[in-house]
């Protein structure tokens, strides 16, 4: 990489930030496509957002993503928010106009992007979402973009799941999503056509442990797409065992690689090489991680 006087900025502030994965796969992209841009990690303490927003302006900053605990909070610093990551209540991509800082969610097209290459007919899929937290919000979203006609979120808190609901009434997606508790999860598994694990349950280092209980995961049809949203390990337990029931398994890692490839395309424009994203993940998580699923 070569840092020139004109090297435009851009970068994913989080706290902490260190783990993240996000520089690598950038940077990998931007020497691709010859770009003078350079993606770095930006360690923002909550209470100082605002004064980095503005800090960043002055500076010439062209966008960044966030993450955690970022997503929610940046929105009153934000001149426009779309009305997707409003919808959601996240923001992880931003990027900067005359009229100020901009925001939208690429984590959605980032999760339906594995799914939409399968040709499949969602209309009268039934989904099981795993999990009532941020990520589960993106997969809300996902599956109502998809077209698919059931929306059911498992949780084990009756109070989460409550406000879950509750945050998605004025939407549309209120009418075709149910929440549930964690404990009537045996009875939907059978007759999903998706399950969408959001829980870090099977995360690293925590690596033997599954959502599904035995009995759950042998009621999962052949044929059922299962999709952790989970990057290490590839494959989670989960997926290991739902693949020997025959359903299609899909890891995270696709997920970070496209809601990663949309924020670049953003700030860009420019062609973005999602090949050369993945290929750099995969060789960087290849050596502490199972084989991979797909
Ligand atoms: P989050 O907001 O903390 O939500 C986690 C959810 O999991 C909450 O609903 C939590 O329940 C639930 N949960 C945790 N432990 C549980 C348990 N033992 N039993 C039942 N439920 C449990 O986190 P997040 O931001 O949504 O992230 C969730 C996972 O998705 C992480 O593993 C993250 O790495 C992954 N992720 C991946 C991508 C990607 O690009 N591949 C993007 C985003 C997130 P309570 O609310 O009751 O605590």
């Amino acid at each position: 990489m070569n840092i020139t006087g004109r090297t435009k900025l851009l970068g994913v502030m989080g706290h902490p930030v260190t783990h993240s994965l996000s520089p690598l796969m950038h940077n990998a992209a931007i020497a691709a496509l010859g770009l003078d841009y350079v993606y770095v990690a930006l360690p923002i303490a909550p209470e100082r957002l605002g004064e980095a927003l503005t800090g960043l302006a002055a500076i010439g900053m062209v966008g960044f993503n966030l993450t955690i605990p970022h997503k929610q909070t940046v929105m009153p610093y934000l001149a426009e928010v779309s009305d997707l990551a409003r919808a959601i209540g996240a923001v992880n991509t931003v990027w900067r106009t005359e009229a100020g800082w901009h925001g939208t969610n690429t984590d959605v097209a980032g999760f339906i992007a594995p799914l939409q290459t399968m040709g499949r007919d969602w209309s009268q899929a039934t989904v099981v979402c795993l999990g009532n937290g941020g990520a589960a919000r993106a997969v809300v979203a996902g599956a109502d973009q998809l077209g698919c006609r059931s929306i059911q979120v498992f949780g084990r808190s009756p109070e989460k799941l409550a406000q879950f609901q509750q945050s998605w009434q004025s939407s549309p997606i209120g009418a075709k999503l149910s929440v549930h508790a964690w404990g009537d999860l045996a009875g939907a598994i059978g007759a999903a056509d998706l399950i969408v694990n959001t829980t870090p349950i099977g995360m690293q280092p925590n690596v033997d442990v599954s959502p599904l209980s035995p009995a759950e995961t042998l009621a999962i049809r052949s044929g059922t797409i299962v999709y952790d949203l989970i990057y290490v390990p590839r494959p989670t337990q989960l997926l290991q065992q739902a693949q020997s029931q025959g359903a299609i398994v899909v890891d995270g890692l696709e997920m970070l690689v496209q809601q990663g490839a949309a924020a670049l395309r953003i700030w860009t424009a420019a062609d973005i090489p999602i090949g050369i994203m993945r290929q750099t993940l995969e060789q960087h998580l290849g050596g502490g991680s199972r084989s991979p699923v797909k």
